[in-house]
């Protein structure tokens, strides 16, 4: 190049003697430059990332052109091409739809943004103050093209979009979908507020289940209708039988008094007869008793729900411990898929169930 270029471009600058490695930026105006055979071209990391490869065709490239504006946009057109990433590069007037919709919808509500503009998360507030997120996927033919939505629902979330639709009325639907499930999430927050809840350790608002400790070793596993979130749930028994079995005669027994004005809390008060401990009355460690064979609480996700029925001993277990101690000892016998063996602790008869293979 020559050095007239270098003193009227500064963003240029050579990095050897002879002047044939230059690094820094090129204005595409400056044309009829003409290039030593024994061009290098130095050029920023990004820009190198995506021209790895890709070596021999810019070299060809540089022998059939003899200057800098014919080959830059030529290795660029290489890179963008080979690039599956750059492929589907949406075209400019995608950024300036997404400018426009963003300020019609307002950027208080963008909470993230990718470094490509393609994924967003919005920000919603549910009438009853609950913070939601909608993760938004932007297609490149945006909008055109209907965007993927995925939040934290315990339903699917359903998405009307059309090419005229923006970003503003894609988050009103997700704020109407949120208004639906206000009374399944009011019944989950009374739960979690006013129980010791053993199981999810951490509910999300995808949740629909929760296992409430009633007892030492007693719990119940409510599953929730997220459409009907007031309806008698899906209820189960957990813990030694001599406890359980008088809670299920209740359950079986008042059910038909089951109020869906009332809030599920309150019915299933009412519905068991009694006062579930709660962290006002309760330390949360005395329903979190430890397996007796690991002598731990959580083994991955499970908790220790497999309980001795002999009323005086009651220890807790893990599925998967208890299965894998009454497997190893001589003395138990398997029929199908249950295990008949001995408590380890105070050698009264216990079954427990093959642990569900993981997938
Ligand atoms: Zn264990
Ligand atoms: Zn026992």
């Amino acid at each position: 190049m020559e050095s007239s270029l270098v003193k009227e471009n500064p963003l240029l600058l050579p990095l050897n003697q002879e002047k044939t490695i230059y690094d820094g930026f090129i204005t595409v105006q400056v044309t009829h430059v003409c290039l030593c055979a024994s061009l290098q071209l130095h050029c920023c990391w990004q820009l190198k990332h995506l021209l790895r490869g890709y070596e021999c065709i810019v070299k060809q490239v540089t022998k059939k052109y003899c200057t800098v504006c014919c080959i830059l946009p030529c290795c660029m057109e290489v890179a963008l091409k080979s690039h599956p990433e750059c492929r589907s590069m949406p075209p400019p007037q995608y950024y300036s739809q997404l400018i426009s919709e963003m300020e019609a919808l307002g950027w208080d509500k963008l909470l993230f943004i990718d470094t490509e503009f393609r994924t967003l998360r919005l920000k919603a507030d549910d009438s009853s103050g609950r913070q939601h997120v909608l993760t938004v996927q932007l297609k490149s033919k945006h909008p055109a093209e209907p965007p993927e939505c995925s939040a934290d629902l315990p339903i699917p979330l359903a998405i009307t979009w059309t090419p005229q639709s923006t970003l503003e009325q894609l988050h009103s639907q997700f704020l109407l979908v949120l208004e639906s499930l206000a009374d399944f999430w009011a019944v989950l927050d009374e739960i979690d507020r006013e129980t010791w809840i053993l199981e999810p350790e951490k509910p999300s608002r995808a949740d629909t289940m929760r296992r409430i400790a009633i007892g030492n070793n007693v719990s119940i596993k409510v599953e929730v209708d997220p459409r009907h979130p007031k309806m008698l749930p899906e209820c189960c028994l957990l813990g030694a039988e001599h406890v359980v079995t008088p809670l299920r005669s209740k359950l079986n027994a008042n059910m038909h008094s089951w109020n869906p004005d009332s809030s599920v809390l309150h019915n299933l008060r009412d519905v068991l007869e009694i006062e579930f401990p709660s962290p006002a009355t309760h330390e949360k460690s005395s329903f979190s008793v430890e397996c007796g064979i690991c002598y731990s609480y959580r083994l991955e996700a499970a908790i220790p729900d497999q309980v001795c029925n002999d009323p005086r001993c009651g220890q807790p277990f893990h599925q998967a411990c208890l299965y894998e101690w009454l497997r190893a000892l001589p003395s138990s016998r398997q029929s199908f898929s249950i295990v008949f063996g001995e408590c380890p602790y105070c050698s009264k008869p216990i079954t427990v169930k093959m642990a569900a293979q993981k997938s």
